[in-house]
Order: structure tokens, then C-alpha cells, then sequence
């Protein structure tokens, strides 16, 4: 019987945008995504409380680094994993959009998105996209830019390798696969003394996104900012 009720809860979660996304209650109308209670208990990360702390560090030395951060803890099994996994697994697109926009508004009061010019979401390989449908971190985008009203560049950089899933590697063999992955698909004039934020869903080493601002890096008077929906694996 229980097994009944936790299966068509993930039913619901699965066609019901709705339903919170992590206990399945029915959302109120002033209630997006997640529950007032479950939003209140999101596992966020201590993105506010420091300079430097530990999503910054991860990137520094690497690049002409802004502002890094990430809103909230992936830890596989944890109930709020299933946002990430109905966003980049079960077709919920919309929920890239309100936690984009969920997100946003709690960073943008600390002043996180001041002089940041454009957003750029990490792009799919047009193979992975195909099979998706849509780019999960795009759409975060999409909700951050209905929030903050900075413009979101989703064709500013390529996926040019197609990598397969790295969560086998180690942290080396990650920084070694993605090598040479992005590719900027812009005139650097266009990014010269630009702030851009790259926009991923979950960060779990700094692999991908330094690879993709390595594509950019070099522009002069750039600025590149981090912010990862979610922060796995610490
Ligand atoms: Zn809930």
C-alpha cells in the first residue's frame, strides 16, 4: 500500500507541475515548484555568508573569476534530488525556469547579479540536446533573466566534443575529457569588458565550467562569474 502511494506521488510529480516537486503536496497559487515548507527546509549552501568560500575556491587562479556560487546541496537519495532529476531526466523543463527564478531572487537581495552583463548557459552536444529536447541549464537561465532582467546569450559558446557521463572518472580524468569541449561561437569583440555569468544545473567538480570559460578567458576585460543551480559531492 505504501508502495502504491509513493508511486503515484512520483506520478504526480512527474506530469503535475502543481505538485511540489519534493513531498508532492499541491501547490498554493502563490507556491511554485516547491512547497512554502519545503522551500524553507531546501538544503542551501552557505553561498552568502563569506567571500571566498567554497564554490569561489574551486575556481580560483583559473580564470578572470567575479562571483561563484551555488543554491542548494545534491546528495543522491536526499528528497531534494529529485528536482535535478525531474529536470534533466523527466522532461520537467519548467522546473529549470522556477527554480532559475527561485534562485535568483534570493541572491539577487545580497547584490550577487551587479554588473553582470549577460548569461550564458553551459551548452548540451546538439546529440545530448536532441535527446533531451532542451538545455535544463538554459532554462535555469531563462527564470534567472525573468527575475534579474539580464539578457540570456544561449548560442555564445558550443559544445563541440560529444563527452560521456563523467561521474565514473576521477577528478583529473574529468579536467583531461573536457579539454578542448567549448567553443566560443562569437566575435570576442562582442564579449570585450563584458560581465557574463556561465549558468550550470549542478556543479560537481570544477571540470565542465572551466572548461567552457577557458573558451572565453582570454577576451580581453572579461569577467566570468559562476552560478550552478546545485553543488554535488561536498
Ligand atoms: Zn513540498
Amino acid at each position: 500500500m505504501k508502495h502504491d502511494i509513493l508511486w503515484l506521488t512520483s506520478l504526480f510529480r512527474l506530469f503535475y507541475p502543481h505538485y511540489c516537486a519534493v513531498c508532492g503536496a499541491r501547490l498554493q497559487d502563490n507556491e511554485e515548484a516547491l512547497c512554502s515548507e519545503c522551500l524553507s527546509d531546501l538544503p542551501r549552501t552557505p553561498y552568502l555568508l563569506s567571500n571566498g568560500h567554497l564554490v569561489e575556491r574551486l575556481f580560483w587562479g583559473k580564470f578572470p573569476l567575479g562571483r561563484a556560487a551555488a543554491f542548494f546541496y545534491y546528495r543522491p537519495g536526499d528528497s531534494y534530488a529529485e528536482v535535478i532529476h525531474l529536470l534533466k531526466y523527466k522532461g520537467r523543463s519548467d522546473l529549470g525556469c522556477a527554480m532559475g527564478r527561485i534562485m535568483a531572487k534570493e541572491l539577487a537581495v545580497q547584490g550577487f547579479f551587479e554588473g553582470v552583463d549577460v548569461l550564458i548557459p553551459v551548452p548540451l552536444h546538439e546529440k545530448r540536446l536532441k535527446q533531451r529536447g532542451y538545455n535544463q541549464s538554459e532554462r535555469i537561465a531563462a527564470g534567472i533573466s525573468e527575475q534579474t532582467g539580464i539578457p540570456v546569450w544561449p548560442a555564445a559558446v558550443r559544445r563541440v566534443k560529444y563527452t560521456e557521463t563523467q561521474t565514473q572518472k576521477t577528478a583529473q580524468e574529468r579536467f583531461e575529457n573536457m579539454k578542448d569541449v567549448f567553443k566560443l561561437n562569437m566575435s570576442a569583440a562582442e564579449l570585450q569588458d563584458k560581465h557574463v555569468m556561465l549558468i550550470d544545473d549542478v556543479l560537481t567538480t570544477s571540470a565542465t565550467l572551466t572548461a567552457c570559460a577557458d573558451s572565453m578567458k582570454d577576451i580581453k576585460g572579461i569577467t566570468i562569474s559562476i552560478l550552478a543551480l546545485a553543488l554535488a559531492g561536498h
